[in-house]
């Protein structure tokens, strides 16, 4: 997967699909940049706010922060 395709904004229609922000438990603003992001407590990518995580080269995909 692109780096380019693990980011977007948040739209209205994900926010409406989502409960917050997994990783920091925030609300998302329509327009916010998001990334798709993994961490070892998650099975699978989940959509943060970009600030959330950094991208890890080697793995190509971001990881939330500690
Ligand atoms: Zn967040």
């Amino acid at each position: 997967m692109k780096k380019s395709e693990q980011e977007t904004i948040a739209s209205r229609e994900f926010i409406n699909s989502v409960e917050g922000c997994p990783a920091c438990k925030r609300s998302f603003t329509m327009g916010e940049p998001i990334v798709l992001a993994f961490s070892p407590s998650w099975e699978g990518g989940k959509w943060v706010h970009a600030d959330d995580a950094r991208f890890d080269r080697e793995h190509g995909e971001y990881r939330v922060k500690e």
